[in-house]
């Protein structure tokens, strides 16, 4: 953890696709370490929370009782970007890291995948989203930010340090989230 250093992330790799995070964020310049048990959390600067099945990864969090630690990871400011089952995981039904509730599975009979332009306000333009029997957020409290919606339905969002989107930016290729993601988590971590 040296100042201007790279940052060196977490990427919750109990379940789903962490690989894909774990080739962007190294793609960037990112130092990545697999987060299996709660001693890995140790000296990240942030963490991701891939996409997956989110009752496996309950299951996986429990097992390695990763819940305290999570929780106690976010309480010290350290950034958080939970991606489709990842932002499920952070909802108030599960770790309570976010004051959003997650509808799983939401889009209706779409349950294989669909793809979108999404204006998220990022340099470039649009960004390209993939959808895989992606979750919405049903409901957020005052301080979550929507940072965009499909048909009306709220698809990403932020609160303090943590962003939470439906969709798979690791699969399409555009790495301008996780760019932003790993900006915030170096300007906190050299405060
Ligand atoms: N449908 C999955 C769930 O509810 C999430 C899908 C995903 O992460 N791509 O857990």
């Amino acid at each position: 953890m040296t100042a201007g250093g790279a940052p060196t992330v977490g990427v919750l790799a109990l379940q789903g696709d962490f690989a894909a995070h774990r080739t962007m964020l190294e793609g960037l310049g990112a130092i990545v370490r697999e987060v299996r048990v709660p001693a890995d959390l140790d000296g990240l600067d942030g963490l991701v929370m891939p996409g997956g099945e989110s009752t496996t990864m309950t299951l996986g969090i429990e097992r390695e009782g990763l819940a305290g630690p999570l929780r106690a990871f976010h309480a010290a400011g350290r950034p958080i970007f939970g991606t489709c089952a990842g932002l499920i995981m952070l909802d108030r039904e599960h770790l309570g890291i976010m004051d959003i509730l997650a509808a799983r599975n939401a889009f209706g009979r779409q349950v294989h995948s669909f793809e979108e332009d999404l204006d998220l306000g990022l340099e470039g333009g649009p960004m390209r989203a993939v959808f895989i029997r992606a979750p919405l957020i049903a409901e957020h409290g005052p301080g979550v930010e929507i940072l965009a919606s499909v048909d009306g339905h709220p698809v990403a969002a932020r609160e303090g340090t943590v962003l939470a989107i439906s969709f798979h930016p690791e699969l399409s290729g555009d790495a301008r989230l996780h760019g932003q993601f790993l900006e915030a988590v170096g300007r906190l971590r050299d405060g």
